[in-house]
This record gives structure tokens, sequence and C-alpha cells, in this order.
């Protein structure tokens, strides 16, 4: 049954002046599939001011972390990045959603692209032996506005290591020109082949499935194109190679 539990911030991460994680201990929690969401909320005037965000921490961490923004005229996120550690929070128990490998069919290589906050839940994923066990190759496509959006770098770099022969990064960023970074947006970097010439491996329905997180234009633009090159929207009753999560 849903309900809601008490949270605590034990720690915050200012990936810079607007993109934070941050991470609180709740007790009772149960076990949630990584790239699962939950609502997170404060209380206001006896009631509770709550949104979605995605799990960034995996099903074995016994803390939870989420990623945000603090939205322009937004209701919560900027009441979120006002927090500070001992700070309560209400947490929806149990986390949902569909966005999981359990959604998945199987395949040779597991494509995971997102932009900005959207990296949340693929973290929680590659956090599991499951998704290392289950693919010969992961990508992570990280599309952000600047370099300095690029959040959990050190995790990332630490996988690189871990998974050189079978993990993959390719960051974009779309406002400044960077060596070690793609210029652009991923649905057009995915059409020009840039992100597949980048990695060395192609896209096909043969062998791959995508998940796409985060901007709902990214996500239109990004499924249209990888239609074109033949894949088909994943659904129960009809299986294809997109799996997807908007954020709004
Ligand atoms: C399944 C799901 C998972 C989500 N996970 C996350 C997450 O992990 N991290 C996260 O930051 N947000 C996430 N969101 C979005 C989040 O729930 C809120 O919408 C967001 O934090 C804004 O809330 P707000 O009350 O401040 O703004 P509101 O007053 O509710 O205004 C909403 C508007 O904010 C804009 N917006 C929403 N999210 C973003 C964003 N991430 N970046 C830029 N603009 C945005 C949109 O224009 C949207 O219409 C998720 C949403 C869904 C549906």
């Amino acid at each position: 049954m849903a309900q809601w539990l008490d949270a605590k911030v034990v720690s915050r991460t200012d990936w810079n002046d607007h993109l934070f994680s941050l991470r609180f201990s709740c007790e009772n929690f149960p076990r949630f599939k990584a790239g699962q969401f939950t609502k997170v909320g404060v209380e206001q005037d006896d009631k509770i001011l709550s949104r979605p965000y995605s799990l960034v921490s995996g099903p074995n961490d016994n803390e939870l972390e989420i990623i945000a923004v603090p939205v322009e005229d937004g209701l919560l996120s900027p009441k979120l990045h006002t927090l500070q550690i001992g700070d309560c929070l209400k947490i929806m128990s149990p986390a949902t959603g569909f966005l999981v490998l359990d959604e998945v069919p199987k395949s040779r290589d597991l494509w995971l692209m997102a932009t900005g906050t959207g990296v949340g839940p693929f973290l929680s994923i590659l956090a599991t032996d499951e998704a290392w066990q289950s693919y010969d190759n992961i990508i992570l496509v990280y599309g952000a506005r600047y370099q300095h959006d690029l959040a959990y770098m050190p995790l990332i770099e630490d996988w690189l290591k871990r998974y050189s022969d079978r993990f993959h990064f390719v960051p974009i960023v779309s406002r400044e020109n960077k060596d070690d970074a793609l210029h652009g947006r991923i649905p057009t970097l995915l059409k020009t082949l840039s992100i597949q010439q980048h990695v060395g491996l192609d896209i096909h329905p043969s062998h791959s499935q995508v998940m796409l997180c985060g901007n709902p234009d990214m996500i239109e633009d990004a499924t249209q194109t990888l239609i074109e090159l033949g894949l088909a929207k994943h659904l129960r009753r009809s299986p294809g190679q997109i799996s997807l999560e908007r954020y709004w």
C-alpha cells in the first residue's frame, strides 16, 4: 500500500550552481528496482507538496539519492534546492515505474540515452550486477548544455575503468565545443550516425535495446530517428527496442 515515509537529508552534492543531488536516509523504504522513481515531498501548510523523482541510488544502497535542478517558477524543486543536511522530507513508499531492465527484452547491446537529470535512473541501473551480466555492450549517451552540467563523472569514469571492454560513454554538450565531448543534440547525432561511429557500434533492431529518459523533446525526436533506423517502441503486448520515460 502506498504511504508516506519520513526521510532525512544526509548529504548533498552541488554539481554547479543549479544541478544538485540529495541523499537521504529513509527507514523501512522497501526494495525497489533500479530505474524506478518515487514521490519526494516537503510538508507545507499541513499538506505534502510532492513530485516524482527517479532514484539515482542502486537497490543495494542503504540510502536513497535523487538528482534535480531548481526549475524556474517551479513549486517544489526550488525548495528541494535549499535543503541542507538534517532537513526532513517525505518519501512515497514503494517506488514504482517501468524504466527497468525487467521490462526490456534481451539484446546484445543496451543503449542508455539521457539528457540532464534524466541520467538518474541509468546510474541506478548501472549500479546493479544484473546490468553488467546481461549485455555485451552498454553505452551511456549523456547530453547536457555545458560540460559542467555532466554530473557523476567520477562514478562514470570508475565504470569506464572497471568495464573497459564493455562500457562506452558518449558525453554530448549542446552549448559549447569541447574536445572530449560530441557537440549538438542526441537526435541529430543519431541521425548523422555520429554517436554510433564514436562508439564503433551500430544501432539495429536485431541486437540493440534503447532506453531514453529526460527532456520530452529529446525523447520525441530521438524516438523518431530510432524508428527511421528500424527500431520500434517497446510495449508489453508488442515487443520493440525503445523504452522511455518523460519527465514532463
Ligand atoms: C517519472 C518522473 C521522474 C522524474 N524524475 C526527475 C528527476 O530524477 N529529477 C528531476 O529534476 N526531475 C524529475 N522529474 C520532474 C519532477 O517531477 C518535477 O516536474 C520537477 O522537479 C519540477 O517540479 P516543480 O514543482 O519545481 O515544478 P512545477 O511547478 O511542477 O513545474 C513543472 C514544469 O517544470 C519543467 N520541468 C520539470 N522537470 C524539469 C527538469 N528536470 N528540468 C527542467 N525543467 C523541468 C517543465 O516545464 C514542467 O512543465 C520527474 C518526472 C517524472 C514524471
